[in-house]
């Protein structure tokens, strides 16, 4: 694991060099959700307990592991020319985690997987290209998560895989066609070496009998001729727009998205990359003439603040923040966001405030580690060390890093009152941090 987290961190960004990251991004989950609930649903499974994590990887592949943890590039994401393409491979890993074949790729299991479920916001990621030490612990060498998908599933399990697709997305009223569409876009792979495929397919070996079968299948069905409805094609097209802002390089994004294409998430593709090349009075602007059209989008406000905050002017990201909160109250990002925004104005005033931002959002994300890394900051700013160390524990704890999390334990018990429940926390870190009985012994621990 030390390997793994020790990857340069100059890489935080640089997709091309290498590095690449669990993102997180309030609105690309809630599309990815829309759009994959009924197939959870279908599949007799709970959509809140079914965890998607976004990988900041151009390498083509989605995979899924123990403990409902579905995975998807953004690679997958970006090459899937319609919602129903999307929602099909998600279909056929959803197959794999309802017919439990998890069991034997996930022979890693969830604890060794642990801290690499530790995301970080696509705005945050894009600003960290300039801060590496702050990226420490969140970035993964591009062959990591590959690794991990590729320890193979049989024949006999994708075939089985694709069946169950096909069978939830007509329960949920889907057309299997997309699925179908996607594995014919990715057939001439099949001449590869493996070592050219796409990850995804190194996996899942597209046979003729294959596709036959699924074809066959899925032609049969009642809903083959559904058609992706507009709000859902829509969306699809402002994620993809969203990710490559953010994750391509601003040639590729003008290419993609030149100045002739006036569509929404043209512009909002061209906003961002604006913000990426700090143009930050040219992405202002861009984004005030959206937000003139979508007030009442939350992400717009996330987008300006985000803006603002990285250009130094926390002051001005505060009421920006404020109102992507107002917009949308249950997303924990969002406050984080707002949190670190009165952290950085420097007003020993608003500092209370960060800390009930934070707190409420840790509420819903206890293993938050950006959010514990600034409320340790928080805490130092208000003159409470023991509190300080005792998140900075926290922080390192759902990192993985679990000598550094003991160290930050120790020092917080020293500073926090004997038995208070912070006291007791401190003590529970100390103890999962697996200490050898003789450590215990010298650090006078006893549960
Ligand atoms: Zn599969």
């Amino acid at each position: 694991m030390a390997g793994v987290l020790a990857t340069p961190v100059s890489q935080a960004f640089a997709q091309d060099s290498g590095g690449v990251s669990v993102i997180r991004d309030t609105e690309i989950e809630e599309i990815l959700h829309q759009d994959s609930d009924p197939v959870f649903v279908a599949a007799g499974l709970n959509p809140q307990s079914v965890q998607i994590h976004l990988i900041s990887d151009p390498q083509l592949n989605a995979f899924s592991t123990a403990g409902e943890q579905l995975f998807i590039n953004t690679g997958l994401i970006l090459e899937t020319k319609t919602p129903n393409q999307l929602v099909g491979v998600v279909a056929h890993e959803t197959g794999h985690i309802a017919g439990g074949h998890v069991a034997r790729s996930g022979a890693m299991g969830r604890a060794a997987l642990g801290p690499m479920l530790v995301g970080i916001g696509l705005g945050v990621l894009a600003a960290l290209a300039g801060a590496p030490d702050a990226a420490a612990g969140l970035v993964f060498s591009s062959t990591y998560f590959g690794e991990i998908s590729v320890l193979g599933y049989s024949r006999e399990q994708e075939s089985r895989a694709d069946q169950a697709a096909a069978t939830y997305l007509e329960k949920a009223g889907l057309s299997g066609r997309g699925l179908v569409e996607f594995f014919n876009n990715f057939r001439y792979q099949e001449v590869f070496d493996d070592e050219k495929k796409f990850p995804f397919f190194r996996d899942h070996p597209l046979t003729d009998d294959r596709i036959e079968a699924l074809s066959t299948r899925v032609e049969q069905q009642a809903h083959y001729g559904a058609t992706d409805t507009p709000e859902a094609i829509a969306r699809h097209a402002l994620m993809k727009a969203k990710l490559e802002g953010f994750l391509s390089g601003a040639g590729q994004v003008m290419a993609d998205y030149p100045p002739s294409d006036t569509s929404f998430p043209a512009r909002y593709a061209r906003a961002i990359a604006l913000y990426r090349q700090t143009d930050t009075e040219p992405a202002l602007k861009a984004i005030e003439a959206l937000i003139t059209e979508q007030p009442n989008n939350p992400y717009l406000w996330e987008l300006k603040g985000q803006v603002l905050f990285e250009a130094g002017r926390a002051r001005e990201a505060e009421p920006a923040h404020r109102r992507s909160v107002e917009l949308k109250p249950s997303a924990p990002l969002l406050r984080i966001n707002l949190g670190q925004t009165l952290i950085a104005v420097n007003d020993p005033a608003k500092l209370d405030e960060a800390v009930a931002q934070i707190r409420r959002a840790m509420g819903q994300e206890p293993d938050n580690a950006l959010g514990w890394r600034l409320l340790s900051e928080a805490y130092d700013a208000k003159g409470d060390p023991g509190l300080a160390r005792l998140a900075a524990a926290e922080q390192n704890f759902y990192l993985g890093q679990l000598l550094e999390a003991r160290t930050f334990a120790v020092h917080a018990r020293e500073l926090l009152k004997r038995d208070s429940p912070e006291w007791r926390r401190a003590t529970d870190i100390i103890l999962a941090s697996k200490p050898t009985a003789a450590q215990l012994k010298e650090l006078g621990v006893t549960g």
